[in-house]
């Protein structure tokens, strides 16, 4: 772990299954290194796909609980704790930040799978305070790329802000299948987002919808991608991004993981 980097990077993870908590696979690794890659925050702002909501919250409790949000999985994973701290202070810094828009401070929420299933290989000591940020489900995605612009100052002040979700994510189209071989359409869609993200077009990410049939096919609700805009939207003018892990699984699942501002070594 390095330190006394004043800026902060911003990362997308692509969580994929839930299973990935219990499993150590070329996924879980690339976060692991990842975790140890950058400065340790003073606190993590988390933007997930699985926060989706009616206007927007922050979660302002002091000591957030793990919220299992899946059914269908082995018991194991029910038994996982992140037992990381809550940061009610900023919960309230993100409130400033985001005014005017109206920013719920809420206190029923916590922490779910699409934090801590990442969280849990990048920083495994839980020791790092938590706040989550919800997707309001009612606004277009520019309204998220702009929200998330007026987060770029926690950057400056030790926060990491992570978005987790997936680029490509048709659960309706997904094989269980060991060897699934990626759609075609997905891993068209896969390689147009990473064009526009070496590109830095911001514009087409945020239009995705407008693109083509592929991107129907790949997005066909989004959630999932959305989180993707809150980290390009902190991608400062002379700032690259990098892709360091990528796969489709199972067919459907885009397992992209994005960042913006971490210098090579
Ligand atoms: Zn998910």
């Amino acid at each position: 772990m390095t330190s006394g980097t004043s800026r902060m990077p911003a990362v997308f993870f692509g969580h994929g299954s839930p299973m990935n908590t219990l499993e150590h696979n070329r996924y879980t690794e690339a976060w692991r290194r990842l975790g140890e890659s950058v400065p340790k925050p003073k606190a993590i702002l988390a933007v997930s796909a699985h926060w989706y909501t009616r206007g927007t919250a922050v979660t302002a409790m002091k000591q957030p609980r793990t919220i299992h949000d899946f059914g269908g999985f082995p018991q194991e994973l029910f038994e996982v704790q992140y037992p990381a701290p809550g940061d009610p202070a900023l919960a309230d810094r993100v409130r400033q930040l985001l005014a005017p828009v109206e920013v719920t401070l809420d206190n029923s929420w916590g922490l779910d799978h699409g934090t801590w299933s990442v969280l849990v290989h990048a920083f495994p000591h839980a020791d790092v305070p938590v706040v989550q940020l919800s997707i309001d489900g009612t606004k277009p995605p520019r309204f998220h790329y702009e929200l998330a612009q007026k987060l770029a100052a926690l950057r400056d002040e030790g926060a990491l802000i992570v978005g987790s979700g997936n680029v490509v994510h048709n659960l309706g189209r997904i094989q269980w299948t060991e060897d699934a071989k990626p759609h075609d359409w997905a891993v068209r869609f896969d390689d147009k987002v990473r064009g526009y993200l070496a590109a830095r077009d911001h514009g087409s990410l945020i239009e995705y919808a407008a693109l083509d049939a592929d991107a129907g096919l790949s997005v066909p609700t989004p959630e999932h991608y959305l989180p993707l805009l809150y980290i390009i939207a902190l991608q400062s003018g002379h700032e690259g991004i990098s892709l360091p892990i990528d796969g489709i699984e199972h067919g459907s699942i885009g397992m992209l993981t994005a960042v913006v501002g971490l210098e090579a070594d």
